[in-house]
C-alpha cells in the first residue's frame, strides 16, 4: 500500500511527496512553484505538500481539454464507456488503498471511507452503462415525410470544483457522466484532499483515457477555482461545496452566461413521530448525525420530535452517544473521527456557544475533545442540544460538525412546517408506522431527498441527488438526471419530402 499513516516507514516517503497538477497527460509543477502542507486531521502529521496553481495552470489545462474534446466527442459513446468500465475495475482493485488515503487526509472512519470508494465504483459501472443508453426521444412531426428527434450532445469543456468531505465519490458523480457524454474535464479538488484526487486521476491514466481529457489542477478556491470560473473556454462549472462559495461562483458565472450545476449546504432533519420505532430512530439519528463527524451534506443536524416521545428519545440518545468512540479513523473500533481542520473545529465550538447563549439546553458534549490520540487532532465531542427553538441559529444554519438540535412539536403538520422553515432543502426523514403520515411527508417535505424509516443519509448512485431552495440551482448529481447537466439537448428535424414544408403554416392542424 502506498500511503498509510499507521506505518512509520511509509509515512517518511509520504512527508516529502508533492501533489502536482496533471495536464495534457503529464504530471507538472504549478507555474507558481508554490506548495502548502497537507495535514492528517487526526494527529497533525504532514502527509505531503499540494501545488498552489494559478490562472496560468488553469489556462494550460483548458487548452489541453479543448484539444482533447474535439476528438473525444466523435468517439462512439459505447466505446467511451469501455474506459469507464476499466476505471470501475481499477477502483475496485485499489479500493482499500484509496479508502486508507481518504481516512488519512480527511479523517472519516475507515468503514465509511470504503463505502465512499464503493460509491465511485458503482458510479463508474452505472455511467458506463449509459454509454449504451443515453436516450434521446423521437416524436411525430406535424408535417408529412418528416422525422423529428432529440439527441444529447456534450457541453464541451467542464470545470469541476469539489469539496473534501466526499473527495472521490463527488468527483466520480461529476467526472464519469461528463466523460461518457463526450466532454473533457478540468478538475480542481479541495486543497484538503489532494492525495486521493491524484490517485483517482492515476486510475483514469491507467485506464488509458486519451491525454488531455482529464486535467487535474490542484490549489486554492479563490485562485485556481476562480480562474476556472473566469476562463472563457470552460463551458460549465460543476460545483459541490458551501453555499457562500456556490453563490459567489453563480454570480460571476451568471454575468459570463456560463452554465453552473451547484450542490451546496443542508440543514437536514429527522422527524420522529409518537408511533415511531424509537430504537431504530435512535440508531439512525446517531448514524446520520455523527457519521463522518457530522460533515456530510446530508448529515442530520435537527431532530424534530413529537412531544409525547421527546423525553424517552433524549435519554436513549444520550446513552447511545456515551458509547461512541472518538479517534483515528484507521482504527476499526473508532466510531467518530476528527473534523477536517482547525478552522472547522473552531466553527463548531462557536456554534455550540451560540446555542448556549440562545438558551438551548446542552444534553451532552459541547467541548473540544483535546485528549484524543496525540492531542494534535481536531476532535469534538458529539453534542446534543434540546429545547431548541426553530428560529435559533443552531436550528437554521449549517454547522457541519457533530452537533444535533432537538426541536419538540405537537403533530406532523408542525413537524413538516419546522422542517421546511430553513433556507436549505437537501434531505429529510420521518420515522412513523402510519402510512397516511408517510404519504403526507413524501408530498410535503420540501427537500430533494426524503427517507421513510431511515436516517437522512444513504443516497444510492442511480437516484438523483440534490436539493431544493438554497441547496442547489435545480440540477441533480448522480442517476440519469446527471446526464442533463453534462449534455445539451439538440432537436433534429429530417425532412424527406423534397418540398418546402413550413411548420405551423403548411399543416392540416390549423
Ligand atoms: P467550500 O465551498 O469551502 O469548497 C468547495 C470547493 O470550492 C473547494 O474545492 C474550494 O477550494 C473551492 N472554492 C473555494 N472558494 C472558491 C472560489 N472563490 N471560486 C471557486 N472555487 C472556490 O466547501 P467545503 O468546505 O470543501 O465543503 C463543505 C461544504 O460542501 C458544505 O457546505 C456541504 O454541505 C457542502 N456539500 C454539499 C454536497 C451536496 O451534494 N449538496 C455534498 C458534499 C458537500
Amino acid at each position: 500500500m502506498g500511503i498509510s499513516i499507521e506505518k512509520n516507514e511509509t509515512t517518511e516517503t509520504v512527508k516529502t511527496k508533492k501533489f502536482m497538477n496533471y495536464i495534457d497527460g503529464e504530471w507538472k509543477e504549478p507555474s507558481s512553484g508554490k506548495y502548502i502542507p497537507v495535514i492528517n486531521p487526526a494527529n497533525g502529521d504532514i502527509l505531503g505538500e499540494v501545488a498552489q496553481s494559478s490562472a496560468a495552470d488553469v489556462d494550460q489545462a483548458v487548452r489541453a481539454a479543448v484539444k482533447a474534446q474535439k476528438k473525444w466527442r466523435l468517439v462512439p459513446a459505447p466505446e467511451r464507456a469501455e474506459y469507464l468500465f476499466t476505471v470501475g475495475r481499477l477502483l475496485k482493485k485499489n479500493k482499500e488503498k484509496l479508502a486508507q488515503i481518504i481516512t488519512s487526509e480527511m479523517g472519516k472512519v475507515i468503514e465509511e471511507a470504503r463505502g465512499e470508494v464503493q460509491e465511485a465504483i458503482d458510479m463508474a459501472h452505472y455511467m458506463a452503462g449509459e454509454g449504451r443508453r443515453m436516450f434521446g426521444e423521437t416524436m411525430p412531426s406535424e408535417l408529412r415525410n418528416k422525422f423529428a428527434m432529440s439527441i444529447r450532445v456534450p457541453v464541451g469543456v467542464v470545470g469541476i470544483i469539489t469539496p473534501w468531505n466526499f473527495p472521490i465519490a463527488i468527483a466520480s458523480w461529476k467526472s464519469l457522466p461528463a466523460l461518457v457524454t463526450g466532454n473533457a474535464l478540468v478538475w480542481k479538488p479541495s486543497p484538503d484532499t489532494p492525495i486521493v484526487a491524484e490517485e483517482f486521476v492515476k486510475i483514469y491514466e491507467e485506464a488509458g483515457l486519451p491525454e488531455g481529457l482529464i486535467n487535474l489542477v490542484q490549489g486554492s478556491g479563490p485562485e485556481a477555482g476562480a480562474a476556472m470560473v473566469e476562463h472563457p473556454d470552460i463551458d460549465l462549472i460543476g460545483f459541490t461545496g458551501s453555499n457562500a462559495v456556490g453563490r459567489k461562483i453563480n454570480e460571476r458565472a451568471g454575468a459570463l452566461l456560463k452554465r453552473t450545476s451547484l450542490e451546496m449546504g443542508g440543514k437536514n432533519a429527522i422527524l420522529v413521530m409518537d408511533d415511531a420505532n424509537l430504537d431504530l430512530a435512535i440508531e439512525s439519528i446517531i448514524w446520520s448525525g455523527f457519521g463522518t463527524t457530522g460533515q456530510r451534506c446530508t448529515a442530520a443536524s435537527r431532530v424534530i420530535v413529537h412531544e409525547a416521545v421527546k423525553q424517552h428519545l433524549e435519554e436513549k440518545l444520550v446513552e447511545a452517544v456515551r458509547s461512541l468512540r472518538l479517534g483515528d479513523g484507521h482504527d476499526e473500533t473508532v466510531d467518530v473521527g476528527p473534523l477536517i481542520n482547525k478552522k472547522a473545529l473552531e466553527k463548531v465550538d462557536q456554534y455550540v456557544h451560540i446555542g448556549i447563549d440562545e438558551g438551548a439546553t446542552l444534553l451532552c458534549g459541547g467541548k473540544v475533545a483535546g485528549k484524543v490520540g496525540n492531542g494534535k487532532g481536531f476532535f469534538y465531542e458529539p453534542t446534543i442540544f434540546t429545547d431548541v427553538q426553530p428560529d435559533m441559529a443552531i436550528a437554521k444554519e449549517e454547522i457541519f460538525g457533530p452537533v444535533i438540535s432537538i426541536i419538540s412539536v405537537k403533530d406532523l403538520d408542525e413537524a413538516i412546517a419546522v422542517n421546511n422553515d430553513v433556507s436549505f432543502g437537501l434531505s429529510s426523514s420521518i420515522f412513523t408506522a402510519d402510512v397516511n403520515r408517510v404519504f403526507q411527508a413524501m408530498r410535503d417535505l420540501d427537500t430533494g431527498i426524503v427517507y421513510i424509516n431511515a436516517g437522512t443519509t444513504g443516497a444510492e448512485i442511480h437516484l438523483p441527488f440534490g436539493g431544493t431552495k438554497e441547496t442547489g440551482n435545480g440540477h441533480r448529481d448522480s442517476g440519469v438526471a446527471a446526464l442533463d447537466v453534462y449534455t445539451e439537448w439538440r432537436a433534429v428535424y429530417v425532412d424527406y419530402s423534397n418540398t418546402l414544408q413550413r411548420a405551423q403554416i403548411d399543416t392540416n392542424t390549423k
